[in-house]
């Protein structure tokens, strides 16, 4: 690990420019021991005050600091947002979920493991230099969004959840501001580097979620093993359903683009009908019709759509099919 300086912040004002945050640390610390970050200057924002869940409108206001073991226990989020509780109880382990904090999460980056081997290319941890997983072993990688320059996928489970909840996340620095979850992630387009709408010199303060919605809430997570793995692919759903119709339904999908992956039109061809398995086959061709991928992960294909029919099933009260 190289050297770096530690500040302890104060304030949100006490971040200096270009100096890199650190919050319950799971993921940063990992980057600088293999070297692919090397920060001149770490920030602690760990003893700042945003740490709260508390109401905000008709919904929750959860400090970017609220440890994700916090956030999945606490009673208000498990009776009202129980998909987002599922989504953080999937993910990592009990000991991490203890340090690892909703802002971070948000942040955390790819598993790639090209990123992770410095002896590779890789336009997200070198701009420029190519991709090492385009023509090499690719699994855990994307078949959605994808470019020439970067086949790799944003990780994380919370976000899935926060994005068909519709959250947003706060941004405090010189143009505060609240971006949908749903937005917050980038495709990786010729920037891969640039994963996120957040900008130099910003922070996450805090995810805002909306009034909770009426219905079933469902997070189901593929993954290599039953723990302490990430998502093959994970689907979150939140439906509504009015005198045996769907009145209202949100998807997302984990593990399959550099952001939780939404499809309007999929979510649109559910409304108004009855749960079927015809509708969910035709739901799923739909959220699969821009999917590609190479040999080792086209696997994630039929997977995904297993699990979205799976999910949507479990969610309307649909019986499986004999
Ligand atoms: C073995 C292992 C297994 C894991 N499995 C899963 C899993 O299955 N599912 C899953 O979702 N996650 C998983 N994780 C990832 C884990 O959830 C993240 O490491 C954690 O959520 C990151 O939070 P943190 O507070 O520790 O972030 P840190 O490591 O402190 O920071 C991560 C990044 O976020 C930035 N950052 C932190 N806070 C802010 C803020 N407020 N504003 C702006 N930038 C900020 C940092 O600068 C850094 O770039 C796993 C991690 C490990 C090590």
């Amino acid at each position: 690990m190289k050297p770096f300086a530690y500040h302890r912040a104060q304030s949100l004002r006490d971040i200096p420019d270009g100096a890199t945050i650190i919050a319950g640390g799971t993921n940063l610390l990992d980057l600088m021991k293999h070297e692919i970050a090397t920060p001149n200057t770490l920030v602690d924002i760990s003893h700042l005050d945003l740490n709260r869940i508390e109401p905000e409108a008709d919904g929750l206001r959860i400090g970017a600091l609220v440890r994700n073991s916090d956030l999945a226990a606490d009673p208000v989020i498990r009776r009202d947002y129980p998909v987002l509780s599922r989504a953080l109880l999937a993910g990592a382990s009990g000991q991490l979920r203890n340090m690892a904090t909703t802002g971070g999460n948000l942040m955390q980056r790819t598993r790639c493991p090209y990123f992770y081997d410095l002896r590779t290319q890789c336009n997200k941890r070198a701009p420029g230099t190519g991709c090492a997983a385009m023509g090499g072993v690719i699994r855990n990688h994307a078949i959605f969004g994808a470019s020439p320059d970067c086949v790799a996928t944003y990780p994380g489970d919370m976000a899935v959840a926060l994005s068909a909840l519709g959250a947003e996340v706060e941004i405090a620095g010189p143009d505060p501001r609240r971006v949908p979850v749903a937005d917050f992630h980038l495709l990786p387009g010729n920037t891969p580097h640039v994963e996120t709408r957040l900008r130099p010199g910003e922070i996450i303060t805090a995810v805002i979620l909306p009034a909770p919605v009426t219905g079933e809430q469902r997070y189901r997570k593929v993954r290599d093993r039953a723990s302490f793995a990430f998502a093959l692919v994970s689907v979150a759903a939140v439906i509504t359903m009015v005198d045996g119709r769907i009145t209202r339904a949100a998807l997302a999908c984990g593990g399959v683009a550099a952001k939780p992956w939404r499809d309007p039109e999929c979510e649109a061809a559910l409304v108004g009908r009855e749960p079927s398995d015809a509708l969910f086959e035709q739901a799923a061709s739909l959220m699969l019709r821009s999917a590609s991928s190479q040999e080792g992960n086209a696997f994630k294909i039929p997977l995904l759509r297993r699990t979205l029919i799976a999910t949507l099933r479990d969610a309307t009260g649909l019986e499986p099919a004999p």
